[in-house]
């Protein structure tokens, strides 16, 4: 025996408690019975991906008649003023709308992701602007931002099977609200060619992500058809289909099989090309996980398709080391690889939902090491103004008291620096006056950039 061997041949690690292993307890059964409105839908109705459509939430009328008596009643005036409020409209699955526990819909973390309420809004960071990424600013050709070297992102269409209040889109995605008029990107084909003449005239691309709205909402043919075209242009080696489906409607997988055929043919024509084709989806806690999720995902699998998940970290929902590492537990249990934790981007009309960089921070600490390295997410900050994304904790300078945090981006612009800002309601009341003065808010930011100038690392 070996030294190492005999040193740990008395070591016995403690067995797992229960607990540690309730990431593989998925809800099963009929659990959306439990709605009073949905009492009597049978199995075959609620995988039907056309009764999810159909049935799904889009007014407070609709709410109103599925929630009617089980939610507390100030929740549903709160609910009703929330609508009016927002800047995404509103459209929530009756999949996820079954899995919000309605005993205490404030505290859900499903029901603060998609049902606004007017008793939480809190006032916009001074600093946020509609396209505060400035995805349209680097926009070569109408939905095409071509903003890093060698990938580009390619929004297909603008609307989704759901609508997520934290919408980093939302200056085009969705309809209309009371409060924004949005720049629209239809599913269109002319505009689509666009975009492939100018990928073809850009030897240096080799990466597409494809996202909107959602490429959920695209027909079987027009998957195919984006699919096949970037796969015959030969510099493009990669593509990925981003869609929030199987979080929000894991239905569509399992019984729109057009759709799911159609995704299938272009992973396996890009397999015979020797080119990774990847489906991104978007979850956020670990209760969007279910049965139904299991065999979605499983079929997936069977058929080769590889799933990567994107998620944002969000106040109230997964801004905790014990539900993010259940989250991330969980996406592994049903075969899907954590990517990314995005820190929440300054959107209009959701302040609460926002965190610290420092929160992220610490999440991070928590989660890693708990599951496989190639599992456990990189936690990201898409900086304003179009720096892109920034490993969190690769920030210049981060004053925690002013809430500002500053990167640079050498593959975007090796010169320019890039901002992000804490919520301004985790900040001291006296650091919050100095925000609401227009002066000695430059005044912070000129000091932080100084600060962030002298830091800096390798040029
Ligand atoms: C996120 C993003 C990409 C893809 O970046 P990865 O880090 O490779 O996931 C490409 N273009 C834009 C504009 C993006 O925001
Ligand atoms: S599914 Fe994606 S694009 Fe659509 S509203 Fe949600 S976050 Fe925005």
């Amino acid at each position: 025996m070996n030294e190492i061997h005999r040193h740990h041949a008395g070591f016995v690690k403690p067995a797992a408690s229960r607990g540690a292993l309730s990431h593989r307890e998925l809800r099963e059964g009929l659990f959306w019975q439990e709605i009073p409105a949905w009492r009597d839908i049978d199995e075959a109705t609620f995988l039907d991906f056309r009764w999810q459509g159909r049935n799904s939430i889009t007014s407070m009328d609709k709410l109103l008649a599925a929630i009617e008596g089980i939610a507390p009643r100030d929740f549903v005036e709160d609910a009703g003023r929330g609508f009016h409020l927002a800047p995404m409209s509103v459209r929530v699955t009756p999949y996820l709308l079954s899995l919000i526990d309605w005993q205490n819909p404030y505290e859900d973390p499903i029901r603060r992701q998609f049902i606004p309420l007017a008793s939480r809004v809190l006032p916009d960071h001074p600093e946020l602007t509609l396209d505060s990424l400035h995805e349209q600013e680097d926009m070569p050709v109408p939905g095409l931002t071509h903003r890093y070297p060698d990938k580009a992102l390619f929004l297909a269409l603008d609307t989704c099977p759901v609508y997520c209040r934290f919408c980093t889109r939302s200056y085009a995605v969705g309809l209309d609200t009371d409060l924004v008029d949005k720049v629209h990107l239809n599913a269109d084909t002319a505009r689509w060619e666009q975009i492939f003449a100018y990928i073809a005239t850009r030897p240096e691309l080799e990466d597409i992500v494809l996202s909107g709205g959602d490429v959920y909402n695209l027909p079987a043919r027009h998957i195919r058809l984006i699919g096949e075209r970037l796969l015959g242009l030969p510099h493009i080696k990669r593509i990925r289909y981003a869609t929030k489906g199987p979080a929000v409607m894991p239905q569509k997988l399992l019984t729109d099989r057009e759709w799911r055929d159609a995704l299938v043919h272009v992973v396996q024509l890009g397999r015979s090309l020797r080119k990774d084709v990847v489906l991104h989806t978007h979850f956020n806690h670990a209760n969007e996980i279910t049965w139904i999720t299991r065999e979605a995902i499983g079929q997936l699998l069977e058929a080769g398709v590889h799933v990567r998940n994107q998620t944002v970290l969000q106040r109230g929902v997964n801004d905790s080391v014990d539900s993010m590492q259940q989250l991330i537990k969980r996406l592994g249990t049903v075969g899907v690889h954590p990517y990314y934790v995005y820190v929440h981007d300054l959107v209009k009309g959701v302040e609460d939902l926002r965190t610290t960089a420092q929160t992220a921070i610490d999440i991070e600490k928590g989660v890693r090491g708990a599951t496989a390295g190639f599992n456990t997410p990189t936690f990201v900050v898409d900086t304003l103004g179009g720096g892109g994304k920034r490993d969190v904790h690769s920030y210049d300078f981060y004053d925690r008291e002013t809430g500002i945090a500053v990167y640079r981006s050498p593959n975007v612009d090796p010169d320019r620096l890039f901002f992000f800002f804490d919520p301004i309601a985790d900040l001291s009341a006296e650091v919050r006056a100095r925000w609401a003065d227009p002066a000695s808010r430059e005044q912070m930011k000129a000091d932080a950039a100084t600060k962030a100038r002298a830091l800096g690392g390798l040029r």
